[in-house]
């Protein structure tokens, strides 16, 4: 056989199915990768158990189904004031790593330049080189991953074609302030970057804080592609379904690619979501769901030796074990699935090689006992 010429050389098994496979193997505790371990409302699987057995198990339309597309404009407008018409401007798509990966084919070529603001979930990266497109990081700056947006200024150069942002942050827990999104605004004005911001975790902002969408900012919406998850917002990650919402003439590209991509997603479950969506209870009360889990968790861990500050959006919470071990945060991480039977995600697999913080990920999207768990084994570091 020809030796065959990788797309990406530089790509290996993602961190989630590793440490995911090295929990199993030692029966750990696991807060590693982002999903609850408790299922949907009853109310929406009968939906879908319902929608199942009235007949939707052909394509669906490309689009999506209208009925969804126009609940998901309302809702957009309603949280955020900007309108987008659910004929043109919205496109349902195989969870947000879809969403994500056919926004970056359709928009990068090849030598395009795209900032990637550091740490960044792992699906942005690999999805920019296979099309030839060139990643500019710029790292979040300090404990508290702060932008500094002079230095987000003088990464951007006539090859920029696109600026990935994520708010609320996987994997740090901080969210974007109004002031962030006005000087992103602000900087992006009068140039041609397209914006893909990534807001899957929309729903699960904390502390009586504002999701900023980017939907909010006039100047922004205009060039933007927001990607958003019903796996996040309705406990279903296993079932791959998510959004995308831009303006008709980004949105009409981004459909040339969708189409030949995956053409059409699960009939029958955006059937049942398209119902369930439309009372918004059923996602408004996320925040304050999962401010509760944060606050247990917290609470169960606070006489450990780990430093923490909240997390302010997402169901991940950093720990500092700075004052505990300087080991990199990948042996650490791998010890204590090892020996303490606790798995956690380390930071630095979204950020490269030079990073050296000492932090690791755990999710809190957990019933009581498995926190519970957890604690205890963190009180024993
Ligand atoms: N973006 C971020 C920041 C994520 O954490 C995830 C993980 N769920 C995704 C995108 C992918 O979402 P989905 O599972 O809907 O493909
Ligand atoms: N978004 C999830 C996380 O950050 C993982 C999704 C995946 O495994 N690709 O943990």
């Amino acid at each position: 056989m020809n030796t065959i010429k990788s797309k990406l050389p530089n790509v290996g098994t993602t961190i989630f199915t590793a440490i995911g496979q090295l929990a199993n193997t030692h029966n750990a505790v696991n807060l590693s990768q982002g999903f609850p371990n408790f299922d949907p409302d009853p109310k929406l699987l009968e939906l879908v158990d319902h929608a199942f057995k009235s007949g939707y198990n052909q394509y669906a339309p490309m689009q999506g189904v209208f009925f969804l597309r126009e609940v998901i404009s309302e809702k957009i407008e309603s949280l955020y004031g900007h309108s987008y018409h659910p004929e043109s401007e919205i496109i349902i798509t195989a969870g947000a790593t879809q969403a994500i990966f056919s926004t970056i084919s359709t928009f990068v070529h090849s030598g395009d330049e795209v900032i990637v603001i550091k740490p960044a979930y792992d699906s942005y990266e690999p999805a920019i080189e296979l099309f030839g497109g060139v990643v500019i990081p710029i790292a979040l700056e300090g404990k508290d991953f702060k932008m500094n947006w002079e230095k987000f200024k003088s990464a951007i150069s006539s090859k920029t074609k696109m600026v990935i942002i994520n708010t609320p942050h996987n994997p740090t827990g901080t969210i974007w302030s109004e002031s962030d999104m006005q000087q992103l605004q602000e900087i992006l004005k009068d140039t041609n970057i397209i914006l893909l911001s990534d807001e899957v975790y929309e729903h699960i902002v904390f502390d009586g804080k504002q999701h900023e969408s980017v939907a909010k900012y006039p100047d922004l919406a205009s060039r933007s592609v927001i990607c958003s998850s019903f796996g996040k917002t309705f406990h279903a990650t296993g079932w791959k379904m998510g959004y995308c919402a831009a303006p008709k003439e980004l949105m009409s590209e981004f459909q040339k690619v969708h189409q030949f991509n995956v053409f059409s997603v699960n009939h029958a479950i955006q059937i049942a979501l398209a119902e369930y969506l439309n009372e918004p209870e059923h996602y408004h009360d996320l925040n304050n769901f999962y401010q509760n889990k944060r606050d247990y968790f917290l609470n169960a861990i606070k006489d450990s030796r780990f430093k923490m500050t909240p997390s302010k959006g997402t169901y991940f919470q950093l720990l500092d074990y700075s004052s505990i071990t300087d080991e990199r945060d990948t042996d650490f991480a791998e010890r204590l699935i090892k020996e303490y039977k606790l798995a956690s995600i380390p930071v630095s697999v979204f950020c490269g090689e030079e990073y050296n913080q000492r932090f690791l990920r755990f999710c809190f999207a957990k019933t009581n006992d498995v926190l519970d768990q957890a604690a205890e084994i963190l009180h024993k570091i």
